[in-house]
């Protein structure tokens, strides 16, 4: 028989997780309120409320998973991303919140009224090529992924978003636009160093290891994207990357060496160098 109220579930849940997460609290409240079918805020309202069994056992299952370390988004499936609720699988990389600078960087590029041809690189679940295309509905998106496991999870996202101005492409970086000229090209590429992902390993051993690592110095991905980009870009069309807190100055020397202009870094809300952009020649 379940006597805890949600009030001293979550009490107890935030004391055992705060072993293995940073946010024990946030954790524990919507793991809580997934397991009650509720907003968060239902929590609140009724912290003396005692939860039906299946309730109180939904919970403790997904406890137990993401005291093993597994992430919040895996265990429930899903993330906010932006505006929207994304399916998350272990075939995507968890949207960040600082991927959403990169978002707004791309939308102050883009003026509303006109249609654009947008293309996301990597695009995993379709986070940035989603966002943009809410926020640009007369635009065109192509995202690619060499995943096709990805590219399943990213169709039914678009597709339960109700948004259908995005295609969805196989292959690697920018060998699925071949032909084709696109006013912005995003992406949030694989950044990380070998090394630090080891280290890492155990924040993010349940993701996508693709999703994740780009050899030695983290910019293998980088460096691909920003050689072939200029051959998919108007004139004056822009790329913007998302990197690593340290690359970048890495990130702006290769622009400037591929001869993009108006180059610039990016804060994330961390103020964390995050996001660079650079112009293709007009
Ligand atoms: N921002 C992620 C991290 O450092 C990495 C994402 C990526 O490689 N694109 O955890």
């Amino acid at each position: 028989m379940s006597a805890a109220t949600l009030r001293d579930l979550l009490a107890t849940a935030a004391r055992r997780l705060a072993e293995i997460s940073a946010t024990p609290r946030l954790d524990a409240e919507i793991l809580l309120a997934a397991a009650l079918d509720r907003p968060r805020s239902h929590l609140f309202a009724w912290p003396e409320r005692r939860p039906e069994p299946e309730q109180s056992d939904r919970f403790n299952a997904w406890l137990e998973r993401r005291l093993t370390g597994e992430p919040v988004a895996y265990i429930l499936g899903r993330r906010e991303f932006w505006s929207l609720e994304l399916e998350v699988t272990p075939d995507t990389l968890i949207p960040r919140p600082e991927t959403e600078r990169l978002v707004e960087l791309a939308l102050e590029r883009l003026p509303v009224d006109r249609a654009m041809a947008l293309a996301d690189l990597g695009a995993g679940s379709g986070a940035i090529a989603l966002a943009l295309a809410v926020e640009r509905p007369k635009a065109r998106i192509v995202a690619t992924d060499r995943s096709p496991a990805a590219l399943t999870v990213a169709r039914r996202n678009a597709h339960r978003s109700g948004i259908h101005n995005v295609e969805f492409r196989e292959g690697d970086w920018c060998e699925p636009l071949a032909g084709e000229r696109f006013d912005l090209i995003a992406s949030n590429p694989p950044y990380v160093a070998a090394a630090d992902f080891h280290q890492r390993r155990g924040e993010l051993r349940f993701e996508p290891q693709a999703a994740l690592v780009a050899g030695v110095d983290g910019l293998d991905a980088l460096r691909i994207i920003i050689a072939q980009a200029p051959d998919h870009l108007k004139p004056s069309g822009w790329l913007l990357l998302e990197h690593g807190y340290d690359q970048g100055e890495a990130a702006l020397t290769l622009l400037r060496e591929r001869g993009f202009v108006a180059v610039s870094d990016h804060r994330d809300a961390a103020g964390i160098s995050r996001t660079s952009c650079g112009r293709w020649r007009a």
